[in-house]
């Protein structure tokens, strides 16, 4: 059976002597591991599609369980993500991110244009921007919603500093008191990358890195598996 899917690819492993086995994130059809073979040979004409973060319409054959890349017309290969180390591992979170969110075969639409669109967004933007903004929107499309409109106890406004339990993504104000403590600058940078009113004069040099510890531990704690890239990207900035 061939099936033909637009897709992006969030992983590869090399296998045999000149294949990978790449994992796609495809809109039609949810994450699918597929083989592509003879790919790591020089000049092989299906090179760019088994590279990080190819996004491209993958035609496939589907034997039984197993899926092999036949032909590949590249959408958009994202080729700045890969000329500058910190956009390099901002897109690898995003990858990341969607590879721990997904589960074989479960198709989600939204979250598909939510990378595609982050992955753009990286190419000539603030990287650590489009990549927070992502993970917020890949939280609440998952069920794990951050409460940044307010404090989960009262209601009233995050000022100053809050407090954050990452065990519900809730936040609350200094005297409610729930989990962890938490900069004025980390709720500002996630507000504004929310989309939410936030106060540009709060915003300090260190707010991006600390906003994406913030959500590296809160996605780390909701779907139980680790995305190395966090860690590696937060290094960088
Ligand atoms: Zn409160």
């Amino acid at each position: 059976m061939e099936l033909k899917v637009d897709a992006l690819v969030l992983r590869t492993a090399d296998y045999g002597e000149n294949d990978k086995m790449l994992t796609l994130f495809s809109l039609q059809q949810g994450k699918i591991s597929a083989a592509a073979k003879g790919v790591r040979k020089a000049g092989a004409k299906l090179r760019f599609a088994a590279q990080p973060f190819c996004f491209a319409e993958y035609v496939l054959v589907k034997r039984g369980e197993r899926c092999t890349v036949i032909s590949a017309a590249n959408t958009d290969g994202f080729y700045a993500l890969r000329e500058d180390i910190g956009k390099f591992y901002a897109a690898a979170c995003v990858c990341g991110v969607c590879d721990a969110l997904l589960y074989d075969g479960i198709v989600n639409e939204a979250l598909f244009l939510y990378a595609v669109n982050a992955l753009r967004a990286m190419c000539d933007g603030d990287a650590a921007e489009a990549l927070i903004a992502f993970c917020i929107r890949a939280c609440e499309l998952s069920g794990y919603r951050l409460s940044l409109r307010g404090c989960a106890g009262c209601g009233a406004e995050l000022d100053g500093r809050a407090f954050f339990d990452v065990a519900d993504g809730s936040f609350s104000c200094a005297e409610c008191a729930k989990g962890a403590g938490v900069s004025e600058t980390t709720v500002q940078v996630l507000k504004k990358c929310a989309g939410e009113p936030y106060r540009a004069e709060y915003i300090l040099p260190d707010g991006k890195k600390r906003a994406l510890k913030l959500l590296h531990a809160y996605l780390c704690t909701k779907t139980e598996t680790e995305v190395r890239a966090f860690s590696e990207y937060i290094a960088l900035l």
